[in-house]
């Protein structure tokens, strides 16, 4: 039975009356398992209507009162985790753990927005008979358009901030995955958020063009594939938006000789194949310093992935699931094959595996090349998948110019244990967020989270003080009282001092 979805407009559930469809995947049975609705210009234009009559009530609304809603959210979440953890998995094939994880990075943001009424504070100088205060204000309706890997995270990343200042929030998750979004909208409604302040609106191309081109939608917060980010940066610009649009991504980890390289190869194992690679900061490239460090860790990583385990995202012994769909899977190959041709080693080929009990899944195996070159497509282009690619340096400066030099600038980490380099690596890299023997350096809820070049569009970060920033207005007030002395007209610009 493939069951009918819906959007989530002013406190319920809605019916699409679009008349479009898409296909909502189980990606391990490789079979259609739900219909979601694709909204018009019409139903998208409805919803933004009653999220403009909502917002003002909830902008007046005490920031404390506001934070009490969303930590009554949180601890409703965390009564559901294993529903919505499950709920997840089915739709995006990564593993039940893995789906916590995601659920629980969102849950850290959602907890971090609860400070709003401290990060809504502004500054105040008493500049001598004159006084200047700012505040902060929200934007009123506000917008994010979120990708497939990260369906609980992402959306919270940006709910949490947008709602906690005062914010109307329209989502627009990915049409591969939108079932725990509208779980979200229903826990956010029980915890107490009035109706018309959080919306799901589900759809493709036609819903985010009318979101876009909305004169009541503020903002656009974006997180999706790098052609996607820019087209939108562009568009949300022209139609006089404030956008932040992050992109996609090529993390390269550098392995320096004196690194411990059983920990470096467990750490590659985890950030290369984790969620089948598909994750915005996954190591995708691996840069070993030095023929000896490249030797020992092709050999290591190779014994590594004999023992991995693909199995189905319910099952709590496999390390990864299917790839989200068979499009994902086909790409994925396609780059394997162009990096045979190309001229890459390829040590363990992970096309053509099978899962026993599953034949339709969108399977792909862990796979390794060596001696990756720079002009190859498998490492100037993102794969997203189980793929990790091996491109060897002489020394350390080559390996630092490799990371700097990528078109894509999201993360970046080094293995070593040595302080100078890593210090200077972290100094001189050309990205957004660097790890020092953590490989996946997403940093933690109360700092921001961007990359650089073409991994975001846009002058903020997500989360963190960047994202309130992001979420609203600044407004600056000076006041003078009469104080009996009149000082007549000026007719020159005032001076501060
Ligand atoms: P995607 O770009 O295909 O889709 C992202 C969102 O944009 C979805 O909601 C989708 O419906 C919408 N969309 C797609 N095409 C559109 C179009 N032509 N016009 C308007 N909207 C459109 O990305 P995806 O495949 O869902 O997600 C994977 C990508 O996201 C990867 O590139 C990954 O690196 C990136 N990502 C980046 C970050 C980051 O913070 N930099 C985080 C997670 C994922």
């Amino acid at each position: 039975m493939v069951r009918e979805l819906t959007h989530y407009v002013a406190g319920g559930r809605t019916r699409g009356t679009s008349g479009r469809f898409g296909d909502v995947f189980d990606p391990c049975e490789g079979a259609v398992q739900a219909k979601v609705p694709l909204a018009s210009r019409q139903e998208v234009e409805h919803a933004v209507a009653l999220a403009v009559a909502a917002q003002p009530g909830w902008g007046a609304t005490n920031p404390q009162r506001r934070a009490r809603i969303l930590l009554r959210f949180v601890d409703l979440v965390n009564k559901n985790l294993q529903e919505l953890a499950e709920l997840l998995s089915s739709e995006h094939g990564k593993t039940v753990a893995d789906a916590k994880g995601d659920i629980q990075r969102g849950i850290e943001v959602v907890e971090f927005s609860a400070g709003a009424p401290h990060l809504l504070k502004g500054e105040f100088a008493d500049a001598g008979g004159i006084d200047v205060h700012s505040v902060r204000q929200p934007l009123g309706v506000v917008t994010a358009i979120t990708p497939f890997n990260f369906p609980a995270m992402i959306p919270l990343w940006k709910a949490g901030p947008a709602l906690a200042a005062g914010n109307a929030f329209i989502l627009k998750p990915s049409e591969r995955n939108p079932s725990v979004p509208l779980r979200i909208a229903e826990l956010l409604t029980q915890a107490g958020l009035p109706d018309g302040i959080f919306t799901v609106i589900n759809g493709d191309k036609e819903a985010v063009d009318a979101l876009l081109e909305s004169p009541d939608v503020k903002a656009v917060g974006f997180v999706g594939s790098t052609p996607i980010a820019q087209a939108i940066y562009a568009k949300a610009a022209a139609h006089g938006k404030r956008a932040q649009c992050f992109g996609g991504a090529k993390n390269h980890m550098v392995i320096m000789p004196d690194a411990d390289l059983e920990m470096a190869a467990d750490a590659l194992m985890g950030a290369g194949y984790g969620s089948a690679g598909e994750r915005c900061m996954a190591i995708s490239v691996a840069v070993p310093v030095g023929t000896d460090t490249a030797d020992r860790l092709i050999a290591i990583l190779q014994d590594r992935i004999k023992d991995l385990r693909v199995g189905h995202s319910m099952d709590a012994g496999a390390d990864f699931g299917p790839v989200v769909s068979a499009a994902a899977k086909e790409r994925i190959e396609g780059y394997i094959a162009a990096g045979t041709e190309a001229g890459a080693a390829l040590v363990v080929d992970g096309r053509g595996l099978e899962v026993d009990g599953y034949p339709n899944g969108f399977w792909v195996g862990p796979t390794l090349f060596d001696h990756v070159k720079e002009d190859m497509s498998i490492y100037r282009e993102e794969i997203f998948g189980p793929v990790l690619s091996v491109v060897r340096a002489a020394d350390y400066d080559e390996a630092l110019r490799l990371c700097s030099d990528h078109e894509f600038g999201n993360g970046a980490a080094i293995f070593t244990r040595d302080g100078d380099s890593a210090r200077d690596f972290a100094n001189r890299v050309e990205v957004g967020m660097v790890g020092v023997n953590v490989p996946i350096p997403v940093p933690i809820a109360y700092f921001t989270f961007g990359g650089w070049k073409a991994s975001g569009f846009g002058d903020l970060n997500q989360h963190g003080p960047d994202a309130f920033r992001f979420y609203t207005r600044t407004k600056t007030v000076t006041t003078r009282w009469p104080s009996g002395i009149r000082q007549g007209a000026h007719f020159t610009m005032p001076e501060g001092s």
